[in-house]
C-alpha cells in the first residue's frame, strides 16, 4: 500500500492531519506528527489538509498497484455510462508534470493534435505510442519519472476496459 510521509522538518505539530485521517493512522511523535504504515489507506487527505507542505506521497513506490487501481476505478465508471462516453485526449502542450501545477512547465515533445475514441484504453495507448515516436529514442514519458507507464494499459486491457489495439485515421 503506498502511503504518505510526514516531512518532520516542515511539521508544525498543528494535528489538523490528525482530525482529518478517517484511520486514525497519524499519530504524535515529539514535535511532528508520524504515519503509522499498518493503518494508513492511502487516501491522501492529510496530504490535502496539511497546508505546510510537510506531508508527501511518494509516487514511484508500489506504482503498480496505483496504476491497476487507476484501471480499475475507470472500469466500474466506464461500465456505467458504457454507450454514452466518448475518450478525447489533447496532445498539445506536453509536459513532465500534470497540468494542475500552477506554472508553465516545459514541454517534453511539440504539440501532436487530439485523438478521439470510444475506447479508453486505445486512446491512451495511441497517445503514448505518438509521444514515444516523436521522443527521439528515448521515451519522453519517462523523462521525469521511471515508472512502466504501459502497465496500466495492459491492465486496463485485462479487465475489459478496453483495447491495446487501435487503428489511427487521420483527420485533416
Ligand atoms: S497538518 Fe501538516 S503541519 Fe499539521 S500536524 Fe499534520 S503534517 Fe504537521
Ligand atoms: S493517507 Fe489517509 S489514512 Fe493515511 S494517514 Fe493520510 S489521511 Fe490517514
Amino acid at each position: 500500500m503506498t502511503h504518505p510521509r510526514v516531512n518532520a522538518k516542515k511539521c508544525r505539530d498543528c494535528s489538523v492531519c490528525m482530525a482529518f485521517c478517517p484511520e486514525a493512522a497519524i499519530v504524535q511523535a515529539e514535535g511532528h506528527v508520524v504515519i503509522e504504515p499498518a493503518k494508513c489507506i492511502g487516501c491522501g487527505e492529510c496530504l490535502v489538509v496539511c497546508k505546510y507542505g510537510a506531508v508527501k506521497m511518494k509516487w514511484d513506490e508500489d506504482s503498480l498497484r496505483i496504476q491497476e487501481k487507476l484501471a480499475e476505478y475507470a472500469f466500474r465508471v466506464f461500465a456505467h455510462f458504457k454507450g454514452k462516453a466518448g475518450f478525447v485526449s489533447f496532445l498539445v502542450k506536453i509536459t513532465k508534470d500534470c497540468d494542475c501545477m500552477a506554472k508553465d512547465q516545459k514541454r517534453i515533445v511539440d504539440d501532436i493534435g487530439i485523438l478521439a475514441s470510444l475506447d479508453p484504453v486505445a486512446v491512451d495507448q495511441a497517445t503514448a505510442d505518438l509521444i514515444v515516436e516523436r521522443g527521439g529514442g528515448k521515451d519522453p514519458l519517462r523523462a521525469g519519472y521511471d515508472l512502466d507507464w504501459s502497465a496500466q494499459l495492459a491492465h486496463g486491457e485485462k479487465i475489459g476496459l478496453g483495447s491495446t489495439d487501435y487503428e489511427l485515421v487521420e483527420l485533416s
